[in-house]
């Protein structure tokens, strides 16, 4: 099924975003998976002339802006291999879906309702670690002049501070940036494990890099406990779940 999906009027347009669990193992190259998601669409929506976007995800920082002139011109090519390798994408293009494909890792939507720009990110540690909300608020402000105060932020199921169990060196490495962020991390009392916060490293980063906290809805599902969604750390999966958006 699908969850948390939104078809919302926004200054003359209409933004739908979703969080699909494992009722699809969505691959971009899988026509049968781009049809069915398609079909979460909202009516109304131009399926027509819609395309499915995904990057080629490498745990970086890197996010790609789709301007005014692009298009896909060669759907085959376009669908099969030859994916931007980045880990989030924004537009203002009308008719773009943009996906990002999870399994324990964080995917996060944006939208300015004010400039009509939405944005799809797939923010694991390393991306996390290295900037990756900074980025894209610095996209919004430099690239589409937002206002991020009009920036709506939307997380989707990803793994919990509760399940989310890291070894010593990833908690130094994380001290070693910075002292404070001690505060995402907590042990449990009787066997001394680790567990990392990586929502809420996220939402402060998303807080101190501009964005107004008011604005992040956290959809607040944790794919390693409900087995309706894939998790890697649960069993190793090789399936993931796609979040979306589309202007
Ligand atoms: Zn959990």
């Amino acid at each position: 099924m699908i969850h948390a999906i939104k078809d919302l009027d926004l200054n003359n347009s209409r933004i739908a975003y979703g969080f699909m669990d494992n009722a699809l193992d969505f691959k971009l190259e899988n026509r049968d998976a781009r049809k069915e998601l398609s079909g979460y669409i909202p009516a109304g929506f131009n399926k027509k002339d819609m395309y499915i976007y995904e990057v080629k995800q490498v745990h970086g920082n890197n996010i790609i802006v789709l301007n005014k002139d692009f298009r896909i011109k060669d759907e085959d090519d376009y669908y099969g291999l030859n994916l931007a390798e980045a880990d989030g994408a924004f537009t203002q293009k009308t008719g773009i879906m943009l996906c990002i494909r999870t399994a324990d890792c964080v995917p996060v939507l944006f939208y300015d309702r004010i400039k009509r720009v939405i944005g799809a990110v797939h923010c694991g540690w390393k991306g996390a670690y290295t900037g990756i909300i900074a980025n894209a608020g610095n996209i919004l402000t430099d690239y589409f002049q937002s206002n991020l105060d009009d920036v709506i932020i939307i997380i989707g199921p990803s793994i919990c501070k509760n399940c989310y169990e890291v070894k010593e060196d990833f908690l130094n490495k994380f001290i070693a940036k910075n002292p404070l962020n001690q505060k995402f991390f907590k042990r449990n009392a009787d066997k001394n494990n680790l567990f990392f916060d990586l929502k809420g490293f996220l939402k402060n980063e998303l807080s101190i890099n501009g964005f107004n906290k008011e604005n992040i809805h956290d959809l607040n599902k944790c794919n390693f406990e409900d087995k309706n969604f894939y998790s890697y750390r649960r069993n190793k999966t090789d399936k993931r779940q796609v979040s979306f958006i589309i202007i």
